[in-house]
């Protein structure tokens, strides 16, 4: 049983709700044996949701199941104009992910070179000091993309991800979120799922339940590296994923 809970069919704002183009979404979904697809728009483009839209093609279309979330942009001071943009729709679950370093778009490639002329160490621990705060929040139900900070293929040479990564995985853990398995790293740079094998074994040992995305931007990216997300949860010791309604985990068996 594969699903997909990371598809912008708005992408960066360059595509509009309409019929046909939501249809080549789950297209491509039947055509990648996905049962279940989630709609994750940036919250920057959830004005271009088309609710209705979502909820008729729910009902004409009921071999693959829709589900409707948001990933929303975290950093520390947003927390209660993200209070008001969550509450606006009885969302099935909130992704929430770091996009900005106080106020670095660190992973546009327009800003990359930042990583140069700063100290790694100090990007992955401001990195994941936001990813902390944003699990404190409790404002989400996944956690997106969790070492992002790695897309470009910079390391911190003083310590290994799970250093840097440890306090949030604990905190994940007491605060009951998922993580998702995000297959957009592999096609980036970094060449590598988000996160990575190391952590995810971690995970695995400290039973924090998963999803799987693709992070789609476009139709033809639906569930694109969503097997090998499932074959790597599998190789690390998962046997369930998880899926939402209405923000409650329902867990599904992970089946290859
Ligand atoms: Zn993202
Ligand atoms: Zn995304």
């Amino acid at each position: 049983m594969l699903l997909d809970y990371h598809i912008h069919a708005a992408a960066h704002g360059e595509y509009s709700y309409t019929w046909s183009w939501i249809e080549q979404f789950l297209n491509t979904a039947r055509s990648r044996r996905l049962i279940e697809i989630g709609f994750a728009e940036h919250d920057e483009y959830s004005s271009r949701i088309d609710f209705e839209l979502l909820e008729h093609i729910r009902q004409e279309n009921e071999d693959i199941t829709i589900k409707i979330g948001l990933e929303v942009d975290y950093w520390e001071g947003r927390e209660k104009e993200i209070r008001q943009i969550v509450a606006r729709y009885p969302f099935d679950y909130i992704i929430g992910s770091i996009h900005y370093m106080d106020g670095w778009a660190f992973d546009h490639p327009d800003y990359k070179d930042k990583f140069d002329s700063m100290d790694l160490d100090d990007i992955y621990q401001r990195y994941f000091e936001l990813v902390n705060s944003s699990v404190k929040s409790g404002l989400f139900t996944v956690i997106g993309h969790i070492d992002l900070v790695k897309k470009w293929g910079h390391r911190s040479i003083k310590h290994n991800l799970s250093y840097y990564i440890k306090d949030v995985l604990n905190n994940i853990k007491k605060s009951d979120l998922t993580v998702e398995i995000n297959s957009a790293g592999l096609r980036k740079p970094v060449a590598q799922m988000y996160p990575s094998r190391e952590i995810l074994e971690i995970m695995a040992d400290m039973r924090i339940p998963i999803t799987l995305s693709s992070d789609a931007h476009h139709p033809s990216e639906v569930g694109v590296g969503v097997i090998e997300a499932a074959s790597l949860a599998w190789a690390a010791g998962y046997r369930e994923i998880a899926s939402f309604s209405r923000g409650s985990r329902i867990m599904l068996p992970l089946v290859l």
